[in-house]
C-alpha cells in the first residue's frame, strides 16, 4: 500500500521528489528542531493519481489525510470544526522545483459561522477573528470557487470609504461583521450556493483545488518558460496556522540570510506588522526593513539571525525564508535555496568558501553559467550625466532602455516586434510573467525588494525598480507623471537597476568588465576545467576582448566580415564582377593588404595562442545589392535616362546577380565549393595569414595560424584546397624568408563528411565541428525559414525539446559529432578538435563536449567567461558524478 501522506516528522530534506521542494524542507526543519508549526504533505504521486483517476481524490488518499488529520488534531490538541477549540490550517501546493507564486494557497480553512466566533472567545480578539475569516472567504472563493477577488475588493472598498477609513487596520470586529454578509452574497450570487460552512468539505475541496492548479495558465507559461517537466505533480501541504495578524506584538516577514542582488553577507529583507502570510509580497503595503525589526522586537530579530545562520550552514547554500511572529513567537514557514543575481551568485560562492562553509568545487556548482550574461551586460557609461526622473528600490541590476508600456500583453506584442519596451505597472502579478520576458525591464510603482516584479526580474537577469512612489501611474490614459512631468505610452525611458534611478530618453552605456570575485572563481574554474575555451573573433578589437575574458585562442575567424566594410565591399564587388582574370587579380591583389592587416591585429591580440582562419565561405551573392531593388533602379533608369552610363553598369551588375542567383544559397554555391572554382580567392586569403605570420614573426611575436576550409564533404575537396594552401606557404615562405608554423583543417558541417572523417582525417590536421550548419543539414533545417516560420510552434507542442540551434541536438546531430571523432581518431589518434558553432557557449552542448572528448569549445567573447566555467562544472560533474541540476533549484 502506497504511503500517500507524510506528518512533517516522518519526511527529510532529501524527499523532494516525493513531498515538494517546501514539504521536503518544512519536514527537514522540522527535523532540526526549528519552531515550525506541525503539519503534514501529502506527496506529489497522490496528484498524479488524481489526474489518473480524472480528477477525484483516491480513496487511500483522502483515508490517508484524514489519519494525518486526527494526529494533527491531537498534536495540537484542537479539531477542525470545534465551535469551541476550532484547528485553523493553511493548505499550500508545492512542487519539486519551487514555482514562486505559480500556486495558491489558502490560508484559515477551518473558519465557519461557529469556528469564528470559538477564535474570538479563545483569542479574545474578535476582530482579529472576524478579520481572518473574511480573509479565508476572499481566498477560498478565487481559489476554490473561481470568482474573483475583484468583487471582494470592490465591497472593502466600498465599506473603508463609506466609513472614511484609509487603511484596514481601522476596521473594527463590527466592521469586518459586515463585509463577510456582503463576502457571503458574492460567494451566493456567483455559485448558487452558500459558503461551504463543512471545514473537512472545505478541506478536501481546497486539496482538489491545489492539484488543479497545477496545470493553471500561470503555472504552464512557468514550467515552460523554465524547462520543469509537467509529468512532476505539487504535493499539497497542511499545516496548522500561526497567526500574524493578531496585533501589534505579531507580524509576518521574508528574508534572505544575504542580500540576493550584491550577495553582501547581511540580512535581508522586510516584514510587516499586524499581517498575514500574502501581505508582504503582495505589494498592496509597503513593508519595513528587516534590520528594523532589530529595534521592534530585539529578541525575536536576534533569534530569527541565529535561526537563518543555521539554516544556511545546515543547507550550505544562501537561504530564503518566510516567518511569522505570533504574540513574540518565531515561527518558520518555509526556506529555500534563494533566487539571486550572477554578481551576488559569485560573490556568495566565494565567501562561503572564505567561511570555510563550501569547498571550492561546490562553489564552482553553485553559480549558474547561464546567469553570467547578466554580469557580460552593458550598463550606463559613468561619465553620461544623469537627469534623474525619480527614484526607487533597486530591485535587479543593470540597465536597460526601451519605450513605456503599461500592459503585460502589449509589452509582449510589441516586444515580440522587436521593439524593446519596459514594463511600468503599480505592481504585477504572476500573470504578467510574458509581458516581463518581453521587456528590457521592469518598473514598479509599489512593493518592495521582494515583491513579484522584483523577484521574477531578478531571476530573470532584467533591470527592475520596484516601488518608486514618486511616478503615479494612469493607466486608464496611459501616462505616468512625476510632479509636473508627464511621461507618455511609448516615450523612451532609461532605468537603473542596479541605482533605482529612472531617466528619460536614452543614455550612452558601456561594456561589462569582471570584478575580482568573478575573476577569482574563473582561476578556480582554469584548474578544474580538461577541456580548452576559444572565441570567435573576426577582428582585433573583438580578439582583445575575448583575451581579457581568458580566451585561450580564436577558434574561427571569420573572413567575409573583413569584406563586409563599406570601403571594402566595392573592390570586393569589383572582384566578382570581373570578366577575366587578370581583372579579378588586380581586385584581389588590392585586398591582400588589408586583410593582411586584420590578421596581424587578431595574431598579436591572441598572443601566441592559436588563431583558426576560415577561408570564404558565404555564396558571392552575398555580397551584391539585392536583386528586386537592381529591377527597380534599371527599370527607371530605362524610363528617364535610357542613354546613360549608368544604366548600363547598373544592368551589367544586374546581369551577375541573375547569374549567381540560387534557388538554395544555404546548399549552394559556397564553402570550399567557391575556393574550387576561384582558387584565387582562396589563394590571396592564405597569402594575407602567411604574410601576417611572417610579419609577426620578424618582430618576435609567436603566431599559430590554422587555415580551415569550410564546407568540406568529400575528402577530395580538402585534399586539392590543401594543396593551394601549402602553395600559397611555400611562396610566402620563400618571399620571406621566414619558416612558419601552420596547420590545415576543416570544418565539419556536411553529414558527409562526419560520417567520412576517416577519410577526411587524411588530409586534416584539426577538424572544427560547425554546428550550426551541422544541424541545418541533419535536420535540413534552413535556420532562417525555420526560427521564422515553424520551430516555435515545434518547441510549443514538443516535437523537439529545445530549439537545436541554440542547445545541441545530442542525439542526432552529437552523433555526427562523436562519430567524426572517433572516426577521424583512428586515422590520427592525435586529431585536435573543437566546436565553434553557437552551441559552443551553451552549458548543455559544453557538457557534451567533454564527454565526446573534444580538445575546446569556441563562442563568442562575451561567452568565454561562462564557458570557462561550464567547462569546469562538467569536468567536476563527470568526476564525481554529481548530477546537480540548476534551473529553478
Ligand atoms: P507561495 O509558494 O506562493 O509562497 P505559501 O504556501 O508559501 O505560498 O504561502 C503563502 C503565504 O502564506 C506565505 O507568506 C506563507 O508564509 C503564509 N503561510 C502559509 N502557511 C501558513 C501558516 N500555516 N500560518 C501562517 N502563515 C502561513
Ligand atoms: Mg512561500
Ligand atoms: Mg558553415
Amino acid at each position: 500500500m502506497e504511503k500517500f501522506v507524510y506528518l512533517f516528522h516522518e519526511g527529510n530534506g532529501n524527499m523532494r521528489d516525493l513531498l515538494g521542494g517546501k514539504g521536503a524542507n518544512l519536514a527537514e526543519m522540522t527535523r532540526i528542531g526549528l519552531p515550525v508549526p506541525y503539519g503534514f504533505t501529502i506527496t506529489t504521486h497522490a496528484c498524479n493519481t488524481y489526474y489518473e483517476s480524472n480528477k477525484t481524490v483516491p480513496e487511500l488518499v483522502e483515508r490517508q489525510t484524514l489519519e494525518a488529520l486526527a494526529c494533527l488534531e491531537e498534536r495540537m490538541g484542537k479539531k477542525l470544526g470545534d465551535p469551541l477549540n476550532p484547528l485553523l490550517v493553511s493548505v499550500r501546493s508545492g512542487s519539486v522545483f519551487s514555482m514562486p507564486g505559480m500556486m495558491d494557497t489558502i490560508l484559515n480553512l477551518g473558519m465557519n459561522d461557529e469556528t469564528v466566533e470559538g477564535v474570538a472567545a479563545l483569542t479574545n480578539n474578535p476582530r482579529f477573528a472576524f478579520d481572518s475569516y473574511r480573509r479565508f472567504i476572499q481566498m477560498f472563493s478565487n481559489v476554490v470557487l473561481n470568482i474573483d477577488t475583484f468583487y471582494f475588493e470592490q465591497l472593502l472598498e466600498e465599506t473603508r470609504e463609506q466609513k472614511g477609513y484609509v487603511s484596514d487596520p481601522e476596521m473594527t470586529a463590527e466592521d469586518w461583521q459586515e463585509v463577510i454578509v456582503g463576502y457571503k452574497q458574492i460567494v451566493k450570487k456567483h455559485t448558487r450556493k452558500d459558503f461551504p460552512q463543512n471545514p473537512k468539505e472545505q478541506l478536501f475541496l481546497a486539496i482538489n483545488a491545489v492539484f488543479d492548479s497545477w496545470n493553471n495558465q500561470r503555472a504552464i507559461v512557468y514550467r515552460r518558460l523554465n524547462k520543469i517537466p509537467d509529468h512532476l505533480g505539487t504535493a499539497v501541504n497542511i499545516q496548522s496556522m500561526v497567526f500574524g495578524n493578531m496585533g501589534n506584538d505579531s507580524g509576518t516577514g521574508v528574508a534572505f540570510t544575504r542580500n540576493p542582488s550584491t550577495g553582501e553577507p547581511v540580512l535581508y529583507g522586510e516584514y510587516l506588522i499586524n499581517a498575514q502570510g500574502e501581505d508582504v509580497v503582495a505589494g498592496i503595503r509597503t513593508p519595513q526593513p528587516i534590520a528594523a525589526l532589530k529595534e521592534e522586537m530585539p529578541e525575536v530579530y536576534q533569534q530569527f539571525t541565529e535561526t537563518s545562520h543555521r539554516l544556511e550552514q545546515h543547507y550550505k547554500e544562501m537561504q530564503d525564508i518566510e516567518f511569522t511572529v505570533e504574540r513574540g513567537k518565531l515561527f518558520i514557514l518555509q526556506t529555500r535555496n534563494g533566487k539571486r543575481t550572477a554578481q551576488a551568485a559569485i560573490r556568495i560562492a566565494v565567501d562561503m568558501v572564505k567561511e570555510g562553509i563550501i569547498d571550492r568545487r561546490t562553489a564552482l556548482l553553485h553559480v549558474d553559467p547561464d546567469q553570467l550574461n547578466q554580469l557580460l551586460h552593458r550598463r550606463i557609461d559613468d561619465t553620461a550625466t544623469r537627469k534623474v526622473l525619480a527614484k526607487g528600490l533597486p530591485a535587479s541590476p543593470g540597465a536597460a532602455t526601451g519605450q513605456v508600456v503599461f500592459d503585460a500583453d502589449e509589452a509582449e506584442q510589441l516586444g515580440n516586434e522587436g521593439t524593446k519596451v519596459i514594463l511600468v505597472r503599480p505592481e504585477t502579478t504572476p500573470d504578467d510573467i510574458h509581458g516581463i520576458v518581453a521587456s528590457q525591464g521592469v518598473l514598479t510603482s509599489r512593493g518592495g525588494m521582494t515583491s513579484h516584479a522584483a523577484v521574477v526580474a531578478r531571476g530573470m537577469g532584467k533591470a527592475c525598480i520596484c516601488g518608486c512612489e514618486a511616478i503615479k501611474i494612469d493607466l486608464r490614459s496611459k501616462k505616468f507623471t512625476v510632479g509636473d512631468r508627464v511621461v507618455h505610452y511609448r516615450d523612451t525611458i532609461t532605468i537603473d537597476g542596479s541605482t533605482g534611478e529612472i531617466m528619460l530618453g536614452e543614455i550612452s552605456m558601456i561594456d561589462p568588465e569582471l570584478s575580482p570575485e568573478f575573476q577569482l572563481l574563473l582561476g578556480w574554474a582554469d584548474q578544474e576545467r580538461k577541456i580548452g575555451v576559444r572565441a570567435n573573433a573576426d577582428n582585433p578589437e573583438d580578439t582583445k576582448k575575448a583575451f581579457e575574458f581568458g580566451a585561450e585562442g580564436v577558434g574561427l575567424c571569420r573572413t567575409e566580415h573583413m569584406f563586409m566594410d563599406q570601403y571594402r565591399i566595392p573592390i570586393v564587388q569589383k572582384m566578382i564582377l570581373a570578366d577575366n582574370y587578370e581583372e579579378r587579380m588586380e581586385a584581389l591583389e588590392q585586398l591582400l593588404p588589408m586583410q593582411q592587416g586584420d590578421f596581424e591585429g587578431i595574431f598579436e591580440a591572441m598572443q601566441g595562442y592559436p588563431v583558426t582562419v576560415r577561408l570564404l565561405d558565404p555564396p558571392l551573392h552575398e555580397f551584391l545589392p539585392y536583386k528586386e531593388e537592381l529591377i527597380v533602379e534599371v527599370t527607371k533608369l530605362q524610363i528617364l535616362d535610357p542613354q546613360s552610363k549608368e544604366l548600363k553598369q547598373k544592368e551589367q551588375l544586374l546581369k551577375k546577380v541573375r547569374q549567381l542567383d540560387e534557388f538554395n544559397p544555404m546548399l549552394g554555391h559556397r564553402g570550399c565549393r567557391l575556393g574550387m572554382t576561384y582558387p584565387e580567392i582562396y589563394d590571396m586569403q592564405a597569402k594575407a595569414i602567411f604574410y601576417a605570420a611572417a610579419k609577426l614573426a620578424e618582430k618576435g611575436i609567436e603566431v599559430q595560424p590554422e587555415i580551415m576550409i569550410p564546407l568540406v564533404g568529400h575528402v577530395n575537396e580538402l585534399k586539392q584546397m590543401r594543396q593551394l594552401v601549402v602553395n600559397a606557404a611555400s611562396t610566402v615562405q620563400e618571399e620571406t624568408g621566414t619558416t612558419i608554423h601552420y596547420t590545415i583543417g576543416t570544418m565539419i558541417e556536411i553529414p558527409r563528411a562526419a560520417l567520412t572523417a576517416d577519410k577526411i582525417a587524411e588530409e586534416a590536421d584539426f577538424f572544427s565541428f560547425g554546428t550550426n550548419d551541422l544541424t541545418q543539414t541533419t535536420f535540413g533545417f534552413s535556420r532562417d525559414d525555420a526560427e521564422g516560420k515553424f520551430l516555435q510552434a515545434y518547441i510549443e507542442h514538443k516535437v523537439l525539446p529545445e530549439n537545436p540551434f541554440a542547445v545541441l541536438d545530442q542525439e542526432g546531430v552529437g552523433k555526427l559529432v562523436e562519430t567524426g571523432v572517433q572516426l577521424g581518431r583512428l586515422t590520427k589518434p592525435s586529431l585536435k578538435t573543437g566546436i565553434c558553432g553557437e552551441h559552443g557557449g551553451e552549458k548543455s552542448s559544453i557538457d557534451f563536449c567533454y564527454k565526446t572528448g573534444l580538445n575546446y569549445v569556441s563562442c563568442s567573447p562575451y561567452r568565454v567567461p561562462l564557458a570557462r566555467l561550464a567547462a569546469a562544472q562538467a569536468a567536476i560533474r563527470h568526476q564525481e558524478n554529481k548530477q546537480e541540476v540548476f534551473t529553478t533549484a
